[in-house]
């Protein structure tokens, strides 16, 4: 059964660690990451995005592998099934749906409208025990080409969106999505010490996971951090390993060109990159 993200995020803020958002794409994904939460007995929140939601016809249909893979699978530890930058129109669509958390990232609009938007989300999730994350403070990333740089939130803005009662709140804090350029400054910790200042015991979540030295990563976790977002990074070893089995020939060999087959190097280099994900931000065992 999908369960909200809040119970687990405020065992991780209590516990000084983190639980790992990680985005699904298909089938594989979705059963590498299931099962590798249960192998190391970790809370896991699956990241879907409008654009992955699309893709896999629909947020019913996401849904709808979800719960039975779950079931099927045998799954017993906390799974969310989460909007990860949501609309508002998509949080509706998945609210309807059956996810069982929500982000509304208002991060881009005015932040009045963000503000306005968010409070009308928070009523709805309430009532029907469903997270909900916010965003403010655009997180930077590679749009049409360009990269932006990381912005950094401003903490007053960040205290009003988490009074609203969101579950969980997203901030800039010079993070960004995709690759890390190699001129990146890094994380900026000022910058989290002063919203975690203001927003008390809100539950932090870290966007852009994907190159983030662990030093980094640990440091951000032991200042508030209590989500983390992975997507760039599965998808660059699913890839790598793809690649390596058909340079190698193997979908030539035998029953090589069976996709059950082709597409095995590329699960077991999720599940790998999952696992170890979940080593360094400390859910193992937690869930
Ligand atoms: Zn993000």
């Amino acid at each position: 059964m999908l369960v909200s993200a809040k119970d687990m995020l405020n065992k991780a803020r209590d516990g000084k660690y983190a639980v790992g958002q990680f985005n699904i794409n298909n089938l594989e994904w979705t059963k590498a990451i299931l099962l590798t939460a249960q192998e190391q007995n970790s809370p896991v929140i699956l990241g879907v995005s409008e654009g992955a939601g699309k893709y896999m016809c629909g947020y019913k249909t996401v849904v709808g592998m979800v719960n039975g893979m779950i079931d099927s699978l045998g799954i017993t530890v906390p799974v969310a099934l989460h909007l990860d930058h949501g609309t508002f129109e998509g949080a509706k669509a998945c609210i309807n749906a059956g996810f069982s958390s929500i982000m509304f990232d208002g991060s881009h609009l005015p932040f009045e409208e963000n503000f306005a938007k968010t409070t009308a989300l928070v009523n709805t999730c309430d009532v029907l025990g469903l997270s909900l994350e916010a965003e403010v403070g655009a997180i930077g990333g590679e749009e049409d080409g360009v990269v932006g740089a990381g912005e950094c939130a401003d903490p007053e803005e960040c205290k009003k969106i988490a009074d609203l009662g969101v579950t969980m709140l997203a901030a800039g804090i010079g993070n960004i999505h995709g690759k890390y350029p190699a001129n990146w400054p890094g994380l900026s910790f000022e910058t989290l010490e002063a919203i975690k200042a203001k927003v008390g015991d809100m539950p932090l979540v870290l966007h852009g996971g994907t190159g983030i030295p662990d030093d980094m990563i640990k440091k951000a976790i032991s200042l508030g951090v209590a989500k983390i977002n992975v997507n760039t990074e599965c998808q660059l070893v699913f890839q790598e390993a793809t690649r390596k089995y058909i340079e190698a020939g193997k979908d030539l060999e035998g029953k090589g060109f069976d996709p059950r087959k082709l597409l095995a190097p590329g699960f077991e280099a999720i599940k790998a990159k999952v696992k170890e994900k979940m080593e360094i931000f400390g859910s193992v065992g937690k869930a």
